[in-house]
């Protein structure tokens, strides 16, 4: 099983990636984590990386591409994987589109993760991470509803997109999720 979570963030994206992840035997590959991770090891790329993060921008797609593909191309994907927070432009979907061709290994299904705003707002008030300041929230809210939100269109024209309700406790939203999946297995 191929899965791609999309979802603004604060939309529990990881918290779901992570469950699924678990029931499924899958990887949970998160960019976000990925790119943390160049972070701290203090790498030239590292520190390229922490300029767009720091700003709430999204980093360069030839960067987050590279990093993705390697990742992709470890032998735990043969699998299956859930993806949380790649693909996060039109460009980086059509990236992953020829990637996966190429690897004979398509997306099964996307889903599309769905809360209210003011949900969105409070859960990233209690995170704790560096780059959840609200300045920075405020700007990751914009630039997704600008760039990452045409993939919901993309996917659904595509024939592929599942949405859900993401509104309420990690483990209602996990039961709702398997529960659709199952519809169409
Ligand atoms: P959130 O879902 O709360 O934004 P993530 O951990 O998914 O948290 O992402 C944190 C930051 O990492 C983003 O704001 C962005 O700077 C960077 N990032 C993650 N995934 C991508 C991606 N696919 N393309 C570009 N930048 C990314």
């Amino acid at each position: 099983m191929r899965l791609i979570l999309l979802g603004t963030p604060g939309a529990g994206k990881g918290e779901q990636a992570t469950r699924l992840s678990k029931n499924f035997r899958i990887p949970h590959i998160s960019t976000g984590d990925l790119l943390r991770r160049e972070m701290e090891e203090g790498t030239e790329v590292g520190r390229r990386i922490s300029e767009f993060v720091n700003q709430g921008e999204l980093v360069s797609d030839d960067i987050t591409q590279a990093i993705l593909e390697n990742r992709l191309r470890e032998a735990d994907c043969r699998s299956g994987f859930i993806l949380d927070g790649f693909p996060r432009n039109l460009n980086q979907a059509d990236f992953l589109r020829a990637a996966l061709a190429r690897m004979q290994a398509p997306v099964d299904v996307v889903l599309n993760i769905e809360v209210p705003d003011s949900t969105v707002i409070d859960r990233l008030a209690m995170r704790n991470r560096r780059d959840d300041t609200p300045e920075t929230i405020r700007h990751r809210l914009k630039v997704y509803r600008k760039v990452t939100a045409p993939l919901v269109d993309y996917y659904d024209r595509a024939g592929i997109l599942k949405r859900i309700d993401g509104d309420g406790s990690p483990e209602e939203v996990t039961k709702r999720i398997l529960a659709n999946l199952a519809r169409t297995a």
